[in-house]
């Protein structure tokens, strides 16, 4: 057999296999797939093509506003985590998909910080010096964010002042102090045992608070909500609710996953990140913000 006719035979027989295939695909259905091109699960009602199995980055859904690939869906935030919230102190309230969280950052726990005419007053039980100043004077924290917030592509550090807001209503300030100076033995000295110290903007939360007696309600290396984040994201304490450590978690100490206030939902939430810092203290949020940081006035 000369070359030419080896060729040929080899066509017919590729062009035989093929025709037999596509009247093969007459018995499949053909769907129609949009694009989720940002991989929240969501297809751009613009973008579509037919075929009988699904393609790559397609999806059946067609409902995505917003498949541009610049964020992520974290999820519904559960509604009943507000509950939590220190009555006294923090007021929530609910404008369409927008939570707006304000807060006049006076705590319902005992403290040293406290003038000692407060019924909540104590002596030290942590704190080994105290920094000036107590708890009161005129504050408001407002926070507002979404319903349902989103991963941004690229992570935000956190700056000096608020980064959060305490389920006791105590704004969360990340592991610096003034000048950008992170904590030090110094600083650890003046935390009483909420991990909470005063500052020139008042009463602040730095760090996981101490199992001591005196601790009835603070979260503890326990699964307890710490407060939600400016990027609109809970915190929780250093466990899940089945009372394992988390296993999954991102850089920032966040991951997809149920809590106690999510009826079976996952979505997304950060943890305090059980690591010590300077050996002793375990530092609430000493990380980047994964979602986009709201400001706190
Ligand atoms: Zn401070
Ligand atoms: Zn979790």
């Amino acid at each position: 057999m000369n070359y030419t006719k080896l060729i040929f035979l080899f066509l017919l027989g590729a062009f035989i296999f093929i025709s037999s295939c596509s009247s093969d695909d007459d018995s499949c259905t053909e769907t129609t797939w949009y694009e989720d091109a940002d991989g929240d699960g969501l297809g751009n009602p613009d973008v579509s093509l037919t075929a009988c199995d699904q393609p790559e980055d397609y999806v059946e859904d067609n409902t995505d506003t917003d498949d541009s690939g610049s964020s992520t869906s974290g999820g519904s935030t559960p509604l009943s985590a507000f509950d939590e919230f220190n009555p006294d102190a923090v007021t929530v309230s609910y404008d369409g998909d927008e939570i707006t969280i304000e807060s006049n950052g006076v705590p319902n726990h005992t403290s040293p910080y406290w003038e000692e005419t407060n019924p909540l007053y104590i002596e030290p039980v942590v704190a080994v010096a105290l920094t000036p100043g107590r708890i009161g004077g005129d504050r408001s924290f407002v926070l507002t964010v979404s319903s349902t917030p989103e991963l941004a592509t690229t992570s935000s550090a956190t700056g000096l002042g608020a980064i959060g807001i305490s389920v006791t209503g105590v704004p969360i300030f990340n592991d610096q102090e003034g000048n950008n100076r992170p904590i030090e033995e110094l600083i650890i000295e003046t935390f009483d045992y909420a991990g909470a110290h005063n500052g020139p903007s008042g009463y602040h939360y730095h760090i996981e608070s101490s199992d001591v007696p005196e601790n009835t309600t603070l979260s503890f290396d326990d699964e307890k909500l710490i407060g939600i984040m400016s990027d609109g994201f809970l915190i929780y304490g250093r466990r899940e609710m089945d009372g394992s450590y988390p296993t999954d978690l991102d850089e920032s100490g966040g991951h997809f996953g149920v809590t106690q206030h999510s009826d079976g939902e996952e979505f997304y939430h950060y943890h305090i990140i059980n690591e010590y810092y300077l050996g002793t203290v375990i530092a609430l949020f000493a990380v980047d913000l994964q979602g986009n940081p709201n400001a706190i006035m």
